[in-house]
């Protein structure tokens, strides 16, 4: 009798709680990670950065429990398909996995516990990759937040209330099952290559951290962020260490870690802002479907230097600093008048750190559609951005050094006719 642990986006064997779980539940366990072909084949290109780094760090996982005589079992298939090999060949009573709260991941664990349960094997979940969630930060009057400042200050009181504990599993690795290796498919046998991009180091930044406040707006600066997305993503950096941290050095950081909580708690309670406006009104705003113009947005060709470096990061290296996310995304819905969705697909397709609530949330808060989004009529002036967020145009030379020349384009639109035509088409929407 053995159990199982299914890795997902918790890949780390420090400090995680159903890894723990499992580990002391007294039966020997056999870790699992499925490289899932209904996810793997939605992704559009074939050297997508976010499958070389699971790849990496799930090899790296194997290679520690190796070392602790067990293995990483992995399959190459629907994660259904993988259990029912599991349970054919291993005389299993429980699996145990993290929490995920995105509606394809409730979907697919839905379907595998109705499978297990079939079999008369649990499946047991647990909270890791966040601090709270579902309904343990809500109003008193049992509702949930919508609202940004009230759900930090509750978050922070729960938090003071409830402090936070790490899970030991790195001292429980004794508890594995005993077993020979087992075979790692290589990147080409999943469908893939090699990605060149660059991954940001896990290490916490403690300085970054520390300068925070001063540092984060200022998109030229190299370490003005922490660059941890990726890592929070996928669970190689540990929340709940990460708070720890965030609490002793730097209040306004550790609000940016609330945020993303809020938005996980949004997308929990309102699943539909996947697909819709947050504020109804919002999905009758009569969005240009301009394909030529929305190329030129995603290529960074607007000829607004603070639009145009955005995306150019994001294009040439899968990260794009949090200012330039607004101000892009400020000018695709406002602008350019283009649905929020469009913008949202083409980030979820680039970003490293791709996260679905928060680049939702992101994303209706710059077209005004989301929870505590910013108001329509508040528009971004681009060049005001600039001049403010990139004075010395250190960041805008970077990535649009032929800004001011000849062969830069025309502006798209101009500012002042656009913000017009925006308050137009909103005012008319939202009446
Ligand atoms: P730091 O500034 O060092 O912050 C540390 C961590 O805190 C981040 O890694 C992230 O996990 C969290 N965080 C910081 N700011 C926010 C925020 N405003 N909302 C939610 N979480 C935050 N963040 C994502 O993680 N994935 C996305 O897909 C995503 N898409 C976005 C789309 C738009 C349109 C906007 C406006 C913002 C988006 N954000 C997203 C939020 C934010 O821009 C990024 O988290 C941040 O830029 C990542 O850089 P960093 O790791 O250096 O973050």
């Amino acid at each position: 009798k053995i159990v199982l642990f299914w890795f997902r986006r918790d890949l780390r064997l420090h400090d995680n709680h159903g890894l723990f779980q499992a580990l002391t539940s007294g039966l020997p366990v056999l870790p699992v990670f499925i490289f899932d072909t209904e996810i793997l084949e939605k992704l559009n290109s074939k050297t997508d950065a976010r499958v070389s780094f699971i790849h990496a760090e799930t090899k790296k996982i194997k290679t520690e429990l190796e070392k602790n005589e067990s293995t990483l079992k992995t399959f190459h298939s629907t994660s259904l398909d993988a259990f029912k090999k599991l349970v054919e060949t291993h005389d299993v009573v429980a699996v145990y996995s993290n929490r995920d709260y995105e509606p394809a991941a409730l979907e697919r664990d839905k379907k595998i516990k109705t499978f297990l349960k079939d079999k008369g094997i649990e499946f047991l979940q647990f909270k890791d990759q966040v601090v709270f969630e579902e309904n343990e930060v809500q109003k008193d009057d049992e509702t949930p937040y919508t609202v940004f400042t009230p759900y930090s200050k509750k978050w922070k009181k729960t938090l003071k209330d409830h402090p936070i504990s790490e899970y030991e599993s790195e001292n429980e690795l004794d508890k594995l099952l005993k077993v020979s290796s087992s075979s790692f498919p290589k990147l080409k046998e999943l469908g893939f290559e090699e990605s060149d991009a660059e991954i940001p180091s896990r290490n916490f930044p403690e300085e970054v951290i520390r300068n925070y406040a001063k540092t984060r707006d200022f998109p030229a600066e190299e370490e003005g962020t922490t660059r941890l997305g990726i890592h929070l993503r996928f669970g190689t950096v540990s929340i709940r260490r990460l708070v720890q941290k965030a609490a002793e050095l730097s209040d306004v950081f550790l609000n940016e870690l609330i945020w993303r909580e809020f938005y996980m708690s949004v997308l929990w309670h309102f699943p539909q802002v996947v697909e819709k406006a947050f504020k109804p009104k919002y999905d009758f705003i009569n969005w240009r479907k301009n394909e030529e113009e929305f190329e030129r947005w995603c290529k960074g060709e607007t000829g607004y230097p603070m639009v145009d470096a955005g995306m150019r990061q994001l294009n040439a290296t899968g990260f794009m600093h949090n200012r330039l996310r607004m101000v892009t995304a400020s000018f695709l819905t406002k602008h350019l008048l283009i649905d929020w969705r469009w913008g949202e697909a083409y980030f979820a397709e680039k970003l490293l750190d791709y996260e679905l609530a928060s680049n939702n949330g992101g994303w209706q808060w710059a077209a005004g559609s989301g929870c505590d989004a910013a108001p329509y009529f508040r528009i971004f002036n681009p060049e005001n951005q600039q001049k403010k967020f990139d004075p010395k145009d250190k960041y805008v030379m970077k990535w649009v050094p032929e800004m001011g020349m000849k062969r830069y384009p025309e502006p798209i639109v101009e500012h002042k006719e656009a913000r017009e035509r925006a308050l137009r088409i909103y005012k008319e929407a939202v009446k």
